[in-house]
């Protein structure tokens, strides 16, 4: 995650003992992105340490960042723009041996982390399970995993040219609009818990936002369904209280009006960092296996 290292034990799916978390106290500190790769990479090994003690039999270690992640690298990743191109999953490994631990590693995107860990504790491991992430960017996770860079936080929502918030530096993306970094951009004057606020007031500027705002996930999930097919979509992240969901369900009725394609369902789940790191543990595991 951005914000900060939380990792456990993940034992059939269940947490076994403490959620460790990387810094213990996050008041004074700005999140991950200040902190080199390398450093980061330490961090997540003596974490990995800390978990399990010498001799402990460990199938997997599933590890989960935010960015386009393949076979071990993360190749962009705008909200931990130091992680660019890291060999992260083979630096894990290498500094685990170097301390005597010889751990198969597996890394992923923390949206498919999130997705795998709602498949696996609500039992969905055999269904197709999508994912919306809302937090400083807009993450989208799909289990299983499939090859490619489902960066659907990047899905084009408008063409307003004027739509160019988003932090890849795209225009008319859905982060550039739902974005905590874009919001600040396009409100100056206002942090994003003072729009929203301001709207259910009933100030215009701010209502006209939410609304946009809502419709940019209901035309991104549209999108996803018209690619993919309906199914289960959840809600979810750090920011998930700014979702009004019978509004999002408004928008997307407008979206999706093909009859096979509206046996999609719609579920908010409220932002827990067990879901991811059982998911990374789930997915590390399911890639072993499968
Ligand atoms: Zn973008």
């Amino acid at each position: 995650m951005a914000e900060r290292v939380v990792s456990a034990l993940i034992e059939n799916h269940k947490i076994s003992g403490a959620i460790h978390q990387f810094p213990e106290d996050t008041l004074q500190f700005d999140g991950l992105v200040e902190v080199p790769s390398e450093d980061l990479c330490d961090i997540i090994c003596d974490q990995i340490l800390k978990l399990v003690p010498e001799g402990m039999q460990i199938d997997a270690v599933g590890v989960a960042l935010p960015g386009i992640v393949r076979n071990g690298v993360v190749e962009d990743s705008p909200n931990l723009g130091q992680l660019k191109g890291a060999k992260i999953g083979a630096w894990i490994a290498e500094t685990l041996q170097e301390r005597g631990r010889n751990y198969p590693v597996k890394v992923f995107n923390d949206a498919d982390a999130v997705a795998a860990g709602l498949a696996a504790t609500k039992g969905q491991l055999d269904r197709l399970v999508r994912v919306w992430t809302i937090g400083n960017g807009i993450g989208f996770g799909r289990f299983p995993y499939a090859e490619g860079p489902w960066e659907g936080g990047h899905t084009v929502v408008s063409l307003d040219l004027k739509e160019n918030y988003c932090g890849c530096g795209g225009r008319g993306h859905l982060e550039g609009i739902m974005g905590h970094r874009a919001m600040r951009l396009r409100f100056m004057d206002m942090e994003p818990d003072e729009v929203f606020a301001a709207a259910k007031k009933g100030d215009k500027r701010c209502v006209q936002f939410v609304e946009l705002w809502h419709r940019a996930l209901a035309a991104a999930t549209a999108t996803q369904i018209h690619l993919e097919g309906p199914g289960r979509f959840y809600f979810t992240g750090r920011d998930i209280n700014r979702l009004d969901l019978s509004l999002l369900k408004e928008y997307l009725w407008e979206m999706v009006k093909m009859s096979p394609l509206q046996s999609y369902t719609l579920e908010v789940v409220q932002e827990n960092s067990e879901v991811a790191i059982i998911g990374a543990a789930a997915a590390a595991a399911h890639v072993r296996n499968g």
